[in-house]
């Protein structure tokens, strides 16, 4: 009996170790990302109205949910954004949870923050928001918010060196509780000279899982940026078209496309 007795709890003792050691990532929509570790909840790139006829909108039903903070997306505690492009990005959404949300943090490039200025509600929104202001090449930023460790750098938007030079595209890695670490890229473009002077930063946070824009899997240098410079154990794509490239498929690389889906994230610290 003893043995029995001992047997269960070590079954039970190593299911709740496991629970906790794992988050679980929800695709929103285009670069739309939830992320749960427990009670600690942060959305990346949720509010948005522009598909440009190819990406992935988050339906009404997700949205409605966020507005409604029903389960599982309640209680969200940081809003991230990426850059102020239409398809990432809505001043009036952004706005709206906020001030429905007062204990909701936002961090976004000044950009963004600039087209929140704009409207009335702004003002009584500043306790809640964290601008960054940051230029290509200018060492990462790392903010502590309650739960969260945010490490964030500039990476120019795809493109580059050609295009969209002046949009402040930022790359967050957020560590969630100390346990859980992802990293969400925006629409970075993937040439290794945004990413190797930095070797050392990446390497000194082991990233779980990171969400690059799908276009990292097959370009020259994406995959390793992903696998050897930034120090992710695993990678899935996100801004994935509606109608999902021949090319990514037959690529076998794990992305998100259906919103709602999920995926577990496995702690690797
Ligand atoms: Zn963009």
């Amino acid at each position: 009996m003893k043995n029995i007795i001992a047997i269960v709890f070590l079954v039970i003792s190593t299911f709740v170790d496991a629970h906790e050691s794992q988050a679980q990532a929800t695709y929103l929509g285009n670069e739309g990302v939830m992320i749960s570790n427990g009670d600690t909840i942060i959305i990346f790139d949720p509010f948005f109205h522009n598909n440009y006829d190819i990406y992935q909108l988050v339906p009404d039903a997700i949205l409605n949910a966020l507005f409604e903070n029903s389960e599982p997306y309640n209680d969200i505690d940081a809003i991230f954004i990426s850059h102020a492009h239409g398809d990432h990005f809505a001043a009036d959404l952004v706005i709206k949870y906020l001030q429905k949300f007062p204990q909701t943090k936002l961090v976004a490039p000044a950009q963004a923050i600039d087209q929140l200025k704009a409207l009335s509600e702004f003002s009584s929104l500043q306790n809640q928001i964290v601008s960054i202001d940051i230029e290509y090449q200018d060492s990462p930023r790392a903010i502590y918010l309650e739960d969260l460790f945010v490490e964030v750098i500039r990476v120019p938007h795809s493109g580059w060196p050609n295009s969209r030079l002046d949009v402040s595209n930022l790359v967050y890695r957020v560590t969630l509780d100390g346990e859980i670490t992802v990293i969400h890229m925006g629409d970075a473009d993937p040439n290794t000279l945004h990413f190797q002077p930095y070797e050392n930063y990446w390497q000194a946070n082991h990233t779980d899982t990171a969400f690059p824009p799908y276009w990292f899997f097959y370009s020259t240098y994406g995959p390793t940026i992903l696998s050897d410079i930034i120090n992710a154990e695993k990678s899935i794509g996100i801004h994935v078209p509606v109608k999902v490239p021949q090319e990514l498929i037959d690529s076998q690389k794990d992305y998100l496309s259906k919103p709602s889906e999920t995926r577990t994230v496995h702690s690797h610290h």
